[in-house]
């Protein structure tokens, strides 16, 4: 997944219904741009340098994969579409909303179109009492200061005010609080351990990823599939119920949320196919003795694929023992969860088809998946 920058970005409406726009900024900014990671109060102030009605300001912190400029086009383009004109006037004016970025990491940029830091913000106690509420131990990459002492040496000395009411943070119209424990599923090269990443960052869940790096068998297993099918499907079923039940033990399956990047009932899905039928069938009965014992996911959710961008997968992440794969196996394994999905009840399933999608590249098939997960 692309590395994640963090930009801090203030809000200003003076036009209009003032508190929704904002929100609407917010949400906006949301589905385009990022994760909103913080929001400060918003906070009330008179029109600064001009005749105009009085401010409502907040800052927000945002978690983004996009550069400063292109998070700027962004803002400005949800600036234009929420109905801000922009005159050739040099003055201050009245506008319905103001996004300007305030921080991009600590990166310092001054080009024509952009300068960060924004070279105002210590000038300003409507951004910088905001900043602070979310941001105040931050310090300025040129003036060496923190946001808190850069608003106790600020000289302007215009009235500020808290209003009582807070902006909500979009994240949370994806309710994940009735699930306490997530398993994701999906072929090889389906996206698992991509979507359980993002999941837990921006839901704050405890991740459990699968050791599969670790099993020595399993480049053995590709070169001769016949000889080391049993040993690897041994080995991996230990390391699984190990790791899940050292995992598990650890949490709070009441409080905390958990996503996993696997379901330990790959093993006999796998295992069905790769195993001669004397072997698999005693496989499945220590695959059960462990089973029993095991916490399960509240909710098992099943990434669809087709095989061609598997494939496609497969050949980006380069990882050399997986490069021979062929797609009758890669059928297989997608039949084999699919029999197994249609004849369990003892889990809540959800399958979602992400063959037409780019959740690790598009922010709009990220939020889609979030709505099929709630
Ligand atoms: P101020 O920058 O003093 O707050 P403003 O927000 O009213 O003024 P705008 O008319 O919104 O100014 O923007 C003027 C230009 O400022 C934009 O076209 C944009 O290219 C440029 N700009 C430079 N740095 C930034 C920044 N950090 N954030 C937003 N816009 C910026
Ligand atoms: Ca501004
Ligand atoms: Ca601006």
């Amino acid at each position: 997944m692309n590395s994640n920058h963090h930009v801090y970005i203030a809000l200003g409406s003076n036009k209009g219904d003032r508190l929704k726009l904002l929100q609407d900024a917010v949400n906006l900014i949301f589905s385009e741009i990022g994760n909103v990671n913080s929001i400060a109060r918003v906070y009330e102030t008179p029109a600064f340098g001009f005749e105009g009605g009085d401010f409502l300001n907040t800052c927000i912190l945002v978690e983004t994969t996009f550069s400063a400029e292109i998070v700027l086009q962004k803002l400005q383009a949800i600036e234009s579409r929420m109905g801000r004109e922009r005159t050739s006037s040099e003055t201050y004016q009245s506008r319905c909303i103001d996004l300007d970025i305030l921080f991009f990491d600590a990166e310092i940029i001054a080009t024509e179109d952009l300068k960060v830091p924004h070279p105002q913000l210590q000038h300003r106690k409507f951004v910088l009492q905001p900043l602070q509420d979310i941001a105040a131990k931050l310090k300025h990459p040129q003036l060496q200061q923190t946001v808190g002492d850069l608003l106790k040496t600020c000289l302007d000395e215009s009235s500020i005010e808290p209003i009582n009411i807070w902006l909500k943070n979009p994240a949370k119209q994806y309710d994940f609080s009735k699930y306490n424990y997530v398993a994701i599923e999906g072929n090889i090269g389906a996206g698992k351990t991509s979507l359980a990443h993002q999941l837990s960052k921006d839901f704050n869940a405890k991740l459990i990823l699968e050791r599969f790096a670790d099993n020595a068998f399993l480049p053995k297993f590709y070169e001769e599939p016949l000889r080391y099918a049993f040993t690897l499907e041994m080995s991996f079923l230990a390391d699984r119920y190990q790791q899940i039940s050292d995992d598990l033990s650890q949490l709070d399956l009441f409080r905390d949320f958990i996503v996993s990047d696997y379901d330990i009932y790959k093993s006999l899905i796998f295992s069905k196919i790769t195993l001669p039928e004397d072997e698999f069938i005693l496989y499945r009965r220590l695959f059960y003795l462990m089973y029993k014992d095991i916490a399960k996911p509240d909710l098992y959710i099943y990434l669809y694929q087709n095989t061609q961008r598997l494939q496609e997968n497969i050949k980006k992440r380069g990882r050399d023992y997986e490069q021979n794969i062929e797609d009758d196996y890669l059928d297989k394994i997608n039949s084999g969860y699919l029999d197994f999905l249609k004849n369990q009840t003892e889990l809540k399933v959800k399958i979602i088809d992400i063959s037409e999608r780019d959740f690790v590249n598009n922010r709009k098939d990220y939020l889609w998946v979030l709505e099929q997960i709630v």
